[in-house]
């Protein structure tokens, strides 16, 4: 780990701070220097901060100790390991110094075989950490996305609905969410088999990816619906993103995979609901809004995108077979394709 190849050494002792610079490059270790305790701590603070420090007890500003108790006080995931070098070797000033929150402690004058196994056992530390953070970053992954798309998966891009439509309520400013439906795309699994339907849906979650604005959220909503959220949209700025992935979409055929070959044409339509003005709802009906016109985009011919507007709502007319969850529920699982 190259991350762990790096040492702050602080020392206000010029010839100190030489000797350890000499022997630690040696090692093959890069050394990042400070004169005093001030430099030491701006350097910890830095989130490109090395993971190893070696710190003198008495110095300028802050002493070792110090630098240590600020270092402890930030809590993030890039650990510091820190030992402690003094040419006190009382019992009580090491009980001090770990108390501090150093991991190790080396009198001086060093010895440099104990400096060595001691450096050794840091970057074990450090090294554990980091797999840590690591796995813990995987399972948070796991937890809110998707899969196969590696979008957000429905619990998450509820969660940021709800989230993006407080914030615009609160700041009074519009937002729009965008609910897309793949045409058609129960006839591609039963054509081409499930693999070739995945193949598909992993290359139009990448599409609409691509096509949104950093601060936009696309989510897998259910089979082969999705879900984005546009903060700071209205509806008729929504409907020009709406359009935009629909036309991503439509570009070009999609493939059907490996083991299938060959490809095919897909396209969505889209359903568009706003809020702004005065006008604030809850995410449950938003998404009932958005639905009611994606429904509309299918009735009309598919591969197009409907904004949803009052007057709509009083059709209900139309037979929907199965076709009416827009519960708002954090659950993760894909609901049923609707085959429309
Ligand atoms: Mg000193």
């Amino acid at each position: 780990m190259l991350d762990s190849m790096r040492i702050l050494v602080a020392d206000d002792s010029v010839v100190s701070r030489r000797l350890l610079e000499v022997t630690l490059k040696k090692w093959g270790y890069e050394t990042v220097s400070a004169s005093d305790g001030t430099q030491a701590w701006d350097v910890l603070k830095r989130d490109d901060t090395p993971q190893l420090a070696i710190l003198d007890w008495v110095m300028p500003g802050f002493t070792g100790p110090e630098v240590c108790q600020n270092v402890r006080q930030v809590s993030r995931d890039r650990y510091v390991y820190i030992i402690l070098l003094t040419s006190k070797s009382l019992k009580d000033d090491l009980i001090q110094g770990m108390n501090a929150g150093a991991d190790d402690y080396l009198t001086k004058p060093f010895d440099p075989t104990e400096l060595q196994v001691r450096l050794r056992a840091g970057r074990r530390v450090i090294d554990l950490q980091t797999e840590l953070v690591a796995a813990r970053e995987a399972l948070r992954e796991q937890a809110t996305h998707d899969a196969l798309t590696h979008l957000l998966n429905r619990a998450s891009v509820l969660e940021v609905l709800t989230r993006e439509l407080g914030r615009a309520e609160r700041e009074e400013s519009p937002m729009s969410m965008v609910i897309c439906d793949l045409d058609k795309f129960k006839s591609v699994n039963d054509r081409f088999g499930h693999l070739a339907g995945d193949a598909v849906l992993k290359q139009a979650a990448r599409r609409m990816q691509t096509n949104i604005r950093t601060y936009d959220s696309v989510g897998r909503y259910g089979g082969e619906e999705f879900i984005v959220v546009l903060p700071g949209c209205d509806a008729e700025a929504a409907a020009g993103h709406a359009e935009r992935l629909r036309a991503a979409l439509e570009a070009e055929p999609m493939d059907l995979g490996e083991t299938v070959g060959g490809s095919i044409q897909v396209t969505a339509s889209f359903g568009v609901a706003s809020v702004g003005g005065r006008t604030y709802t809850t995410p449950q009906a938003l998404l009932h809004c958005a639905d009611e016109a994606l429904y509309e985009s299918k009735r009309a011919g598919r591969n197009r995108v409907t904004v949803w507007n009052p007057a709509q709502a009083v059709q209900q007319d139309q037979p929907r077979a199965g076709h009416g969850e827009t519960v708002l529920e954090p659950a993760a699982e894909i609901v049923p394709s609707h085959g429309r």
